[in-house]
């Protein structure tokens, strides 16, 4: 089975995308979704964030977000050990998710792959990528934030056209070409490309 990556920038589209995957029959993990679940679930992840961010981190138990977004969105050198704690887990995680599918192949969907140093795990990556200031239209409407908020959060990933030079594959989501036709396209392609693997 291959493993397939799926990424892009915030607000590119990179869950839309998956979603059509989805219903070619090809599984998704999402890899924000995973971690989020982890940080609340998984006792020695949750350990480590207590190690290095405090007591604070839990409330009652659950993530407290509020807290954590005070202590590690604000400094570089925070994020880089947040990430440094909760990459690895992810990464583990999704090799085991992968390991469990039984389709042709199946995709991870992450915004930081790259990032993360996870291409090492996957066999090809998608790239979806979107003109700028349609991105940050969709984030303002999606999560009702403004456009300061949302170009503080894209400033902090990797530079987009550096991203989308490293992908095999990649998926234009902007206002004029469909998605759909795209998505089976690339589909057909990485069934083409298990097929002359196997022969
Ligand atoms: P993030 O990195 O923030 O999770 P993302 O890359 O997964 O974002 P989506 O959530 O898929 O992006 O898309 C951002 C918003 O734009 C969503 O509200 C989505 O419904 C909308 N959107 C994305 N692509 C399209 C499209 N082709 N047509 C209409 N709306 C779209």
């Amino acid at each position: 089975m291959l493993k397939i990556g799926l990424t892009g920038g915030i607000g590119s589209g990179k869950t839309t995308v998956s979603l059509i995957f989805e219903v070619l029959g090809i599984p998704v993990y999402y890899a924000d979704d995973a971690a989020k679940k982890m940080m609340n679930i998984d006792e020695k992840l949750k350990q480590q964030i207590i190690e290095t961010f405090g007591n604070g981190s839990y409330l009652d138990g659950k993530i407290n977000r509020v807290y954590l977004a005070e202590q590690v969105f604000s400094d570089k050198e925070k994020t880089k050990q947040m990430n440094s704690i909760v990459h690895p887990a992810t990464i583990a995680d999704a090799k085991l998710w992968m390991m469990q599918q039984s389709t042709a192949y199946a995709i991870k969907e992450a915004a930081l792959i790259f990032e993360a140093n996870a291409e090492k795990n996957l066999d090809l990556i998608i790239g979806v990528h979107s003109p700028m200031p349609l991105r940050i239209k969709r984030v303002m409407q999606r999560d009702a934030i403004s456009e300061e908020a949302v170009l503080a959060r894209i400033q902090k990933q990797m530079d987009e056209n550096e991203k989308m030079s490293r992908c095999d594959f990649i998926i234009e989501n902007n206002e004029t070409e469909l998605l759909i036709p795209q998505v089976i396209a690339v589909h057909e392609k990485i069934l083409e490309n298990i097929f002359r693997l196997h022969n």
